[in-house]
C-alpha cells in the first residue's frame, strides 16, 4: 500500500480526528489521503485581487474583503426566506442575500470578516450580491494563512468546514506530495506537456493563477478521461480477441422480402444500419453494437431485419423492453409486421414451421399457463422471437439457440443487464448483442459510456413529419386554448394524449392521482369525448385493452402516467398536454413529447406549469421548460441536459435523466467524474480515446503500465478483474 492510500484518521494531520475523519467519509466519502487530495475545489475566491466596494461596477463578478455590518433574517410570502448580510470595508457597503438558509446567519455574526465574491447588482439603490456568491470567513482560525492569494473553495459538510478541509488539503500536500505517483504513460505526458500528476494537484488547490489552475484541471480531466478509455479499450480488444460468436450465414433473401412488405420505404439511414447490422451477424465474432436514434427514428424495423436475418440462420433473438406496455406494443408491432411474411417462415423441421413465425411475450404479469407456453417455446426452439421486459433474463428463462438479444431503450437499463441477457444462452458461443436508444445521450457520454460498444446511427427521420411545435401554458388563457385544440382535433379524427403529475418513489399515489385526473377530464373538461385512462397500476388486461381501444381510434385522448413515456407509437395522436410539467426531467419531457409527431399532421406539445418559474429555486425547471420550447432536437437537449443538472454522475442510476424506470439499478459511485466536464472536455474525450486506445494495442494487458492497472482497479473496482486474468 502506498503511504498515499493511508486513511485519514491515520494520517496525523492536524486537526484532523477520528471523529471527523468520520464525518468526511460520511459526508463526502473522504477516506484516504488520496481521497482528500483529489476532492477537486468547487471555486476559488482570489484574495490577491479584492477591490475596494467604493470602486465596484455594477456588473462585474468581483471579489471584497469586509466585516459584517448588519444581518437581517426574514420569511418572504411565508414560503421564502430571505437572509442579507451588510458588509463593509470603510469604503461603503454591499448587502449580500441569501436565499433559503437561514442557517448561514449563525457563522455571520456582526464583526465577522467576510471575503465575497459574486457579481455586483444594484437594487434599490444599493450595492448587492446574489444568485451565486462565495463566502469564505476570515477569521483567527487560519483563514489568514491562505489570504492574499488565489484560495480554493472545496465543498464542505456537516460538521466540517471549508477553512478546515483547506487546511487538511494543505497539510496533506506538505506531507504526502511526494509520494503521488504518475498513471499516465510517459509518452503520453511528453505529447500534451502535461505537469506530472503531483504538481497538478498542488496546483489545482493552491494554484498561483487562475491559468496555473486551469492547465491542472485539464491535465487530471485528461488523466481521468483517459484511464477510462484504456478500460473500455481493454475490454474491447479483448472481447474482439477472445469471444467466439455465431457466423449468421449471408442470405438477406427475407430482409429484403420484408422491407419490401412494409406499408412505407424504409430511409436510407434505416437501410444502412441494417447492412452494418448484418454484416456484424455475418461475423464469427459477436455483435456489441449499439442503435442511436431519435424518438420517432424508426428502430423498430431495423430490429426486426435484425431478428429475420438471425432467424433465416437458425437463431432466436430476445427482444428485451423497459416496460410491460412498449413490451406489448412491440409483440403486437413485431406480429403485424411479421404478418405479411406468413407461409415465408424457415422451415426447420422440428422447430420452425413454415406457416407461422413464433413470436411469444413473457413479462412478469403474465403468468400460468400462458408463461408456461412462451418459456417451452423459447427453450425448445419454436420461439424466434421473444418479446419481453426484463422478465427475459430471469431464473427459469432458457433459449435453445439464443443468437441475437435486442434491448431496446438502453438507457432505462443499467449495465448489468446487458451482461446478464447475454449470459442466456447454453452455448458456448456468445449472442449477437443489439442496443437500442433515443438519444438522450450525447456524443460525449455516449462514448463514455458505451465506449466498447460499435456504434450505429439513424440520423433521418421518416418523410413527411413535421416536428411538434411546444407551447408553454402558464395562465388560464392559454388552458383554455388547449382544451379547445384537443377539441378541434379530435373533430379532425386525431387523438390526445394528457399526461398526468409524476408522483416519484410511489406508482400508488400517482395511480390515484390520475384516476381523479381521468373524472376530472372525462366529467368536467370533455363531457362529450371519449376519455380512457392507463397507470401502471391497472391490470394488464386492462391496459392492455386500453392500447388496442386507442389503436384502433375508439379513444379520443387518453389520460396517462409516465408508463407512455418511452416508445408507444402511436402515429394518429397529435397533441399530447403535459400537466406540471416543471416536476418532469429533461430527457422524459423529450421522450414524452415524442409520442406524438409520429405521423403526417401537425402535432402540438402544451406544458402546463402552476409553479412560479421566477422563483430562485425554479431556475432549473424553468431552464429546462425553456430547452423543450426551443428545440425538438434530441442531441441538442441531451447536451442541455448536462448543461443545467451539472455534470454529476455518469455511471449513476440509469444514466442519463431522473428516470427511475425500473431496472435501472444504482451503481458503484468511483467512477463518477471528479475532473473533466463532459460538456467542457469533449475535445479531450476524443484525444484520450485515440491515446487509451493505441496504448492498448501496444501493451494489451498493461503489463509496463503498474500505476495506471492501479488506478484501473480503484476506479472500476471488480467490474474490471477479467481485465487482469489470464
Ligand atoms: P423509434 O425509433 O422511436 O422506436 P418506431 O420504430 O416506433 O420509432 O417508429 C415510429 C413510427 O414511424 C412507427 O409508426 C413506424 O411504423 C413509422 N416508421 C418507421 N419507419 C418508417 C419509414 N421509413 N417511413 C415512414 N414511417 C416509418
Ligand atoms: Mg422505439
Amino acid at each position: 500500500m502506498n503511504a498515499i492510500d493511508t486513511p485519514l484518521d491515520k494520517a496525523q494531520i492536524t486537526g484532523l480526528t477520528p471523529a471527523v475523519a468520520a464525518k468526511m467519509a460520511r459526508g463526502l466519502g473522504l477516506e484516504t489521503v488520496r481521497d482528500l487530495l483529489e476532492h477537486a475545489p468547487r471555486a476559488y475566491l482570489d484574495l490577491s485581487k479584492s477591490k475596494q466596494i467604493g470602486e465596484l461596477k455594477i456588473g462585474e463578478e468581483a471579489t471584497v474583503t469586509g466585516a459584517v455590518a448588519k444581518v437581517d433574517a426574514r420569511p418572504i410570502r411565508g414560503r421564502r426566506h430571505m437572509l442579507t448580510v451588510r458588509v463593509g470595508d470603510g469604503t461603503g457597503y454591499i448587502d449580500i442575500v441569501f436565499w433559503n438558509q437561514p442557517y448561514r446567519a449563525r457563522n455571520m455574526p456582526v464583526g465577522t470578516k467576510l471575503a465575497v465574491a459574486g457579481r455586483v447588482e444594484r437594487r434599490m439603490g444599493k450595492l448587492q450580491m446574489g444568485g451565486s456568491v462565495f463566502v469564505e470567513t476570515l477569521g483567527a482560525d487560519g483563514g489568514g494563512v491562505h489570504t492574499g492569494r488565489i484560495i480554493p473553495l472545496h465543498r464542505a459538510t456537516e460538521g466540517v468546514s471549508a477553512n478546515q478541509i483547506r487546511r487538511f488539503v494543505h497539510s496533506a500536500l506538505q506531507k504526502f506530495g511526494g509520494d503521488i505517483e504518475e498513471p499516465l504513460p510517459e509518452g503520453v505526458r511528453e505529447r500534451h506537456k502535461f505537469p506530472p500528476r503531483g504538481q497538478a494537484l498542488r496546483a489545482l488547490h493552491f494554484p498561483d493563477s487562475y491559468q496555473q489552475k486551469e492547465k491542472a484541471r485539464r491535465r487530471l480531466a485528461f488523466e481521468e478521461l483517459f484511464v477510462l478509455q484504456v478500460g473500455l479499450a481493454a475490454r474491447k480488444r479483448r472481447f474482439e480477441r477472445e469471444a467466439v460468436g455465431i457466423a449468421h450465414a449471408g442470405d438477406d433473401a427475407i430482409v429484403k422480402e420484408f422491407l419490401a412488405s412494409l406499408p412505407f420505404t424504409a430511409t436510407a439511414a434505416q437501410l444502412r444500419t441494417i447492412s452494418e447490422i448484418s454484416e456484424d451477424l455475418e461475423a464469427a465474432r459477436p455483435m456489441h453494437r449499439l442503435l442511436q436514434g431519435e424518438v420517432g427514428s424508426g428502430k423498430t424495423v431495423v430490429a426486426v431485419a435484425a431478428a429475420l436475418k438471425a432467424a433465416a440462420a437458425g437463431s432466436q433473438t430476445a427482444f428485451m423492453a423497459p416496460t410491460e406496455v412498449l413490451a406489448e406494443q412491440h409483440f403486437l408491432t413485431v406480429q403485424r409486421l411479421l404478418e405479411p411474411l406468413a407461409g415465408h417462415a424457415p422451415v426447420d423441421p422440428g422447430r420452425l414451421f413454415g406457416e407461422r413465425w413464433g413470436v411469444e411475450l413473457l413479462t412478469s404479469s403474465i403468468t400460468g399457463a400462458p408463461r408456461k407456453q412462451a418459456l417451452d417455446a423459447a427453450a425448445n426452439g419454436s420461439a424466434t422471437i421473444l418479446i419481453g421486459t426484463h422478465a427475459l433474463i430471469q431464473e427459469g428463462v432458457s433459449f435453445q439457440r439464443l443468437g441475437l438479444a435486442i434491448i431496446d431503450e438502453q438507457h432505462r437499463f443499467g449495465v448489468h443487464q446487458r451482461v446478464a441477457l447475454r449470459a442466456k444462452t447454453t452455448d458456448e458461443a456468445q449472442p449477437d448483442l443489439l442496443i437500442m436508444t433515443a438519444t438522450p445521450i450525447p456524443r460525449t457520454l455516449a462514448l463514455t459510456l458505451y465506449g466498447d460498444l460499435d456504434v450505429s446511427v439513424l440520423d433521418e427521420m421518416p418523410p413527411g413529419r413535421t416536428p411538434v411545435r411546444t407551447v408553454l401554458a402558464k395562465d388560464t388563457a392559454t388552458r383554455i386554448w388547449s382544451a379547445e385544440l384537443i377539441k378541434d382535433e379530435v373533430a379532425q379524427g386525431r387523438q390526445a394524449f394528457v399526461v398526468c403529475p409524476l408522483v416519484e418513489e410511489s406508482e400508488s399515489l400517482e395511480a390515484k392521482a390520475a384516476e381523479t385526473e381521468y373524472q376530472r377530464i372525462s366529467h368536467d373538461v370533455f363531457p362529450n369525448l371519449r376519455v380512457g385512462l392507463i397507470h401502471g397500476r391497472m391490470k394488464p388486461a386492462v391496459k392492455e385493452d386500453t392500447m388496442r381501444r386507442m389503436r384502433a381510434g375508439e379513444i379520443d385522448v387518453l389520460v396517462a402516467t409516465t408508463v407512455i413515456e418511452v416508445g408507444v407509437d402511436f402515429p394518429n395522436a397529435t397533441v399530447m398536454l403535459v400537466e406540471d410539467a416543471d416536476r418532469f426531467g429533461l430527457s422524459q419531457l423529450h421522450q414524452l413529447r415524442g409520442r406524438i409527431g409520429r405521423g403526417a399532421g401537425a402535432s402540438t406539445c402544451v406544458l402546463v406549469t402552476n409553479a412560479d418559474l421566477e422563483a430562485p429555486e425554479r431556475e432549473t425547471a424553468r431552464k429546462r421548460l425553456e430547452a423543450m420550447v426551443g428545440t425538438t432536437d434530441g442531441f441538442r437537449l441531451a447536451e442541455l441536459d448536462l448543461e443545467i443538472r451539472g455534470e454529476g454522475q455518469i455511471f449513476g442510476r440509469g444514466s442519463v435523466g431522473e428516470e427511475t424506470g425500473e431496472g435501472a439499478p444504482a451503481q458503484a459511485g468511483h467512477t463518477d467524474l471528479r475532473f473533466a466536464s463532459l460538456v467542457r472536455d469533449v475535445e479531450a474525450l476524443g484525444q484520450a480515446r485515440k491515446e487509451a486506445f493505441a496504448f492498448v494495442d501496444q501493451d494489451p494487458k498493461l503489463r509496463a503500465a503498474s500505476t495506471l492497472r492501479s488506478e484501473l482497479r480503484r476506479r472500476f473496482g471488480d467490474r474490471l478483474d477479467w481485465l487482469f486474468v489470464g
